[in-house]
């Protein structure tokens, strides 16, 4: 990809002011002109008229940085000293494709940008030169420029710098939460629950990041107006809320905010204006609206009772369900979504038994997955008909194939890319579990252009830990013990396999926000930049925003807070797919290592908290850093739940357990305290007939009174969240 790689500065590290800093993305290519830094407190925009870009974008980029004037009329140059006192940065743009020195590719050309901050000693100002190719290389130049700006005790400092940048991928995709498994196993956390408000405040947080593509995960009932099928929409859901100042649980009726206050059309277009695509994410037959909770009946039929997630899917030879679905996907077409990625099913262990099924799909092949692929070839020719006529810009991407074996043959792929049209991009590929050359094959098959993701799924992993902390392999008790794949260093791993192969797109999870943001900025690092050592990135990340010295008190609390989740407590009898070791006597020295661990990092994060909410420019961090302590404190509970449990397993009299069982109970409410204290939607959800909740607080209770009251007995299991029961018959 060119010359410039050459002579790159590996050191980024500017001196700015008395600052150091990082760039996220680290730019291909920047010089330190200059040693000394400009300071300014005022930034004039002199010829914005000239571009599509709206003012109040940039206005917007930049209003966060807290006391600095932001000018953006077109000001007559010569005169702009009378207007403006000479602490007065001034920024001038131009379209002019001569700064690009490589060979770039088109889309690289149109995201790249050119920057130079230098001053101007006649007039003794601090000027900006920015060139572009589009406008999107202009909307980069100035997220860099915000962050090449800090903050000092009577202004702003800019480094003398040059930067010359372009991005490795074209796509760099996030998937985050609008509604997961909403109405099945939850009303919502995080995302889900956010107003319009919060949602343009995540994408400016995108396109600060350079982030090009949202993919909004809408599992479960809709979380958008549907008039054909209301029933099937996350309207008037009845939910328990915990009333602190009465210690009382109170019914509600919840309505997802944009049914509340329709906001995606706004949102797509405030997207549009930060050159970011919204993608739904969705399923192909599974999940889609309430429809199988509504119409139970036409749900899929399993071969036997022993399988009870029968709503995961409906019956494809019933021609109500196809026209359903048929129905909802021109809806969410005419939503405005750039594009739809289709997920298959995570049931693979069985097909629909009916008897229409099985001759059209599971009479012709050997396995129920196979069947499942035929009658999804059948569905997604359908439905990518209706997205095309309803509008044929609307791209198509699908995440299909992902069952066991996890290694395929290279004659069973390409059937399998014969099967579906040529233009749909693929959003899931092999991932950390197999060896390289799996991807690569599906790199051969379908060609690097069509692969926009892979099994890049580490966030989605932690959201299904029941709000605990899980980011990398050291935040497990016994990585040796797990079937562990996700993690955000093997993440990192495959966004630099797929950079190395030339593909479309990388994409991570965002599915838990808040503690999580480093998710995001592995992906605006990586899909713009993969020349940063994956050893050196968490950190590398940390201090571009938080500066050095609380970069290391983060890190140090990410990498050592440990989780275990309540059903690793040897009196939880369920299995959790996740976390499956259960913590046992041998495991007492540690936990009391981790134990006193977990103290240093509660006092560690109570003072981060402190020095993060008196920084008027990381006060946005708060809400990720309270979440931490809550989980953190959470932990404390738990690790004397593990120590009690594991007491329980070898008590020897009725009366000890007895006390023992007592004592466990109270640690669990203890528990389930700071859950109702943090998280708005907290107790099981049934409506599809199973009982379902993220928090193993219930299925602990239930376990415990089974064995004190053994004639109230409870034989209904509470599971641990949708997300898990594709997994339990592993
Ligand atoms: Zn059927």
């Amino acid at each position: 990809m060119g010359s410039y790689h050459s002579f790159l500065l590996i050191c980024c590290l500017i001196k700015g002011g008395d600052t150091m800093y990082n760039l996220l993305p680290k730019p291909v290519m920047i010089k330190v002109m200059d040693e000394e830094a400009i300071n300014f407190d005022k930034i004039c925009f002199l010829n914005l008229d000239g571009t599509s870009i709206k003012k109040s974008v940039v206005k917007n980029k930049f209003e966060s940085l807290e006391g600095l004037d932001i000018y953006l009329q077109d000001i007559d140059v010569s005169s702009i000293s009378s207007k403006v006192d000479s602490k007065a940065l001034e920024v001038m743009v131009q379209q002019d494709p001569s700064f690009v020195k490589d060979n770039l590719l088109e889309y690289q050309k149109n995201d790249a940008y050119f920057l130079r901050v230098y001053m101007d000693n006649e007039r003794n100002k601090g000027l900006i030169d920015i060139k572009y190719v589009h406008e999107k290389g202009l909307l980069n130049a100035f997220s860099t420029l915000k962050q090449l700006i800090r903050p000092t005790s009577n202004g702003f400092t800019i480094p003398r710098v040059e930067i010359y940048d372009f991005p490795n991928v074209e796509i760099r995709s996030i998937s985050t939460t609008f509604a997961w498994y909403a109405g099945y196993s939850r009303v919502g956390f995080d995302s889900q629950l956010w107003n319009y408000e919060d949602w343009k405040a995540f994408i400016d947080v995108c396109s600060d990041f350079k982030i090009n593509q949202i993919n909004m995960c809408m599992y479960g009932y809709w979380p958008f107006k549907f008039d054909e099928f209301p029933e099937t929409t996350l309207t008037n859901y009845p939910l328990k809320v915990w009333s602190k100042e009465n210690k009382t649980w109170i019914e509600i009726s919840y309505t997802h905010p944009n049914i509340v206050n329709e906001f995606l059309p706004d949102l797509i277009n405030y997207a549009h204006e930060h050159f970011i695509r919204i993608f739904a994410y969705i399923g192909l037959n599974s999940y889609n609206g309430g429809y199988s909770n509504v119409y139970k009946e036409r749900r899929a039929v399993p071969p036997s009772e022993k399988y009870y997630n029968n709503f995961d899917f409906l019956c494809l030879s019933d021609e109500r369900n196809v026209d359903y679905l048929k129905k909802s996907i021109r809806r969410i077409v005419e939503i405005g979504f750039d594009g739809i990625i289709f997920e298959e099913s995570e049931e693979n262990y069985w097909y629909c038994s009916c008897e229409k099924c099985k001759k059209r799909y599971l009479e012709k092949t050997s396995r129920p997955a196979d069947a499942k692929h035929l009658a999804n070839y059948e569905l997604l020719r359908k439905l990518h008909s209706v997205i095309k006529e309803t509008n044929p810009s609307c791209e198509v991407g699908l995440r299909a194939w992902r069952e066991e074996p996890v290694e395929k043959e290279v004659v069973y792929m390409e059937n399998a890319k014969n099967s579906i049209p040529e233009d749909v991009f693929l959003y899931w590929a092999p991932g950390p579990y197999n060896p390289e050359s799996e991807f690569e094959k599906w790199v051969k098959i379908f060609g690097p252009e069509r692969i926009c993701a892979r099994d890049q799924e580490a966030n989605a992993y932690s959201a299904s830990m029941g709000r605990l902390f899980y980011m990398f392999r050291s935040n497990i008790l016994r990585p040796d013990k797990e079937h562990l794949y996700w993690s955000l260093e093997n993440d990192i791993e495959q966004y630099l396999g797929s950079v190395r192969n030339g593909c479309k797109g990388i994409n991570g999870y965002v599915f838990e926000w808040y503690a999580y943001f480093l998710h995001l900025y592995a992906v605006s690092q990586y899909g713009w930049n993969a020349n940063v050592p994956k050893e050196e990135f968490p950190y590398y990340a940390l201090q571009s925003i938080f500066g050095e010295e609380l970069a290391k008190d983060i890190l140090y609390i990410y990498e050592n807070i440990k989780i275990i989740h309540e059903t690793q407590l040897p009196i939880c009898k369920l299995f959790f797919p996740f976390l499956r070791y259960k913590v046992r006597r041998e495991d007492l020295d540690l936990l009391r290592k981790i134990k006193g661990e977990n103290r240093k990092i509660n006092v560690m994060i109570d003072s981060l908290l402190d020095r993060i909410r008196k920084d008027k420019f990381l006060r946005q961090y708060e809400l990720h850093f309270e979440k931490l302590k809550n989980m953190a404190s959470r932990n404390e509970i738990i690790l004397d739940m593990c120590f009690v449990s594991i007491e329980y397993e070898s008590a020897e009299s009725e009366e000890q357990k007895i006390i023992l069982l007592k004592k466990l109970y109270e640690l669990n409410e203890k528990d389930f305290d700071l859950i109702k204290e943090m998280y708005f939607d907290v107790n099981p959800h049934e409506k599809s007939g199973i009982r379902v909740c993220g928090f193993p607080y219930h299925e602990i209770k239930r376990s415990i009174n089974n064995i004190l009251e053994p004639d109230k007995y409870d034989p209904n299991t509470i599971y641990l969240g949708t997300e898990t029961i594709g997994w339990l018959w592993l």
